[in-house]
């Protein structure tokens, strides 16, 4: 990357600040809510409207109504869009997409400032979103717009895309593009998900998450008289006590890898819900409760399934309860790919021209679209780095530095300039 370029992308960048900061304030204003999932056509539409403005070629997708099934309750009814814009370069080849969720959780309380306002305020953008992940949508499109703005033209082709459900797992946003075929290793040569993993970060990959629900069945009888029944808290403190012992060790293992913060770099299993009984002097028959299991790069969701198997098994065999159901709701396996490798290398190069320092590499504690791209899309090449930062992601009073969103633009701009090519 000469130095003449990174000039004219960080000047052309710098120019363009109060749009986007503008811009990203109208994307605020759209309430996405998931659940249940509002204003997602709205919200597609305005995007879709910035990108063919920029002269894309925009395509608009209406998730179908088949691959809607692994809505939860709440979601049912609400249609799911997805926009892809094309920007097609000088030639076909290299391809580079970046893509991030328009959905945002909801806002919750503890706000001084409207959520869905999109205020600017000493230079900062506030509103739900406004890290996790507008930021990183604005982001994409204005790194295009800024090397269109400095006069520089692309080679390879530049597709930006915005997907939905990414809180609720994703399937119905970035796993459907990814298995309609619009973002595999076939048609594209690199993936940046946009996400905030903090803005002098690159983010390599994931943990692993198993979410699952337990019903423990026991046997219901008179409070006076428990020999005559089966009681299923019991059996599920039973099963809380065998986690200490046969799965506490695995637990305490460290990742090689640099999941941050330093608290996740280990896998950590939470119970979260629980849920029995209905009267003081009766015992329940059955106990219900949720796991929320976060799982290192060294370990799959299938081992951490058959672990939690192994001891209900164990508490049905030993009498301690009479049977156990198993739902899963999420399963997904941690995702890591390889820092040696010409995305990473290029991202490091522009990081390093615009930052004046050294970019750092991370895992994320979470999950993420990334999953997507590589286990099903097959792409190898897919990486996340976005603008906002991972701390402010979910909290009252989420905001962006408008510092952090150029910087964002900027890098992304001349990642994207340095992958595809420049015409001279
Ligand atoms: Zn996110």
């Amino acid at each position: 990357m000469n130095d003449g370029l990174i000039a004219r992308i960080r000047a052309s960048a710098e120019a363009l600040r109060p749009q986007m900061g503008a811009f990203l304030g109208e994307l605020l204003a759209i309430d996405t809510e998931n659940p249940p999932g509002r204003n997602y056509e709205r919200c597609v539409r305005f995007l879709g409207a910035k990108m063919a403005s920029l002269g894309c070629e925009v395509e608009y997708v209406e998730v179908p109504e088949e691959d809607l099934a692994a809505l939860a309750d709440e979601s049912k009814g609400w249609p799911r869009h997805i926009v892809v814009g094309t920007f097609a370069g000088t030639e076909k080849r290299p391809v580079l997409h970046l893509s991030g969720h328009y959905d945002v959780v909801p806002a919750g309380g503890g706000w001084t400032v409207d959520p869905y306002g999109g205020a600017i305020i000493d230079g900062k953008v506030y509103g739900r979103g406004a890290s996790d992940m507008k930021s990183g949508l604005a982001a994409q499109i204005y790194a295009l717009e800024v090397l269109q703005h400095a006069g520089i033209e692309l080679k390879g082709t530049f597709v930006s895309s915005a997907v939905p459900d990414e809180e609720t797992g994703g399937e119905t946003g970035m796993g459907y593009l990814v298995r309609s075929g619009r973002l595999t290793k076939e048609n594209t040569d690199y993936c940046i998900i946009t996400e905030p993993l903090d803005p002098d970060m690159i983010c390599l990959g994931h943990r692993g998450t198993l979410w699952f629900t337990l019903a423990f069945r026991g046997v219901q009888s008179h409070g006076s008289m428990p020999s005559k029944g089966l009681n299923p808290i019991e059996g599920m403190r039973r099963l809380l006590e065998r986690i200490d012992v046969r799965i506490r060790p695995a637990l305490e293992t460290v990742s090689r890898y640099p999941v941050s913060p330093e608290g996740s770099r280990k896998s950590t299993l939470c119970i979260t819900t629980i849920r029995a009984g209905s009267k003081v002097n009766t015992i329940p028959d059955e106990c219900t409760a949720s796991f929320d299991w976060r799982l290192i790069p060294e370990q799959s969701a299938a081992w951490a399934r058959g672990e939690i198997m192994a001891i209900c098994d164990d508490l049905v065999r030993e009498g301690i309860i009479l049977g156990y159901s198993y739902t899963p709701i999420v399963e997904a396996n941690p995702t890591m790919v390889d820092e040696d490798q010409r995305l990473v290398d290029a991202l490091k190069a522009c990081g390093r021209a615009v930052l004046g320092r050294d970019m750092g590499v991370n895992v994320s504690p979470g999950m993420d679209d990334q999953r997507f791209a590589v286990h099903e899309g097959g792409l190898e090449a897919t990486v996340v780095y976005g603008p906002g930062r991972l701390a402010l992601a979910h909290t009252s009073d989420e905001h962006i530095a408008l510092d952090d969103l150029v910087t964002g633009v900027t890098i992304l701009a001349a990642t994207a300039a340095e992958l595809l090519g420049v015409r001279e």
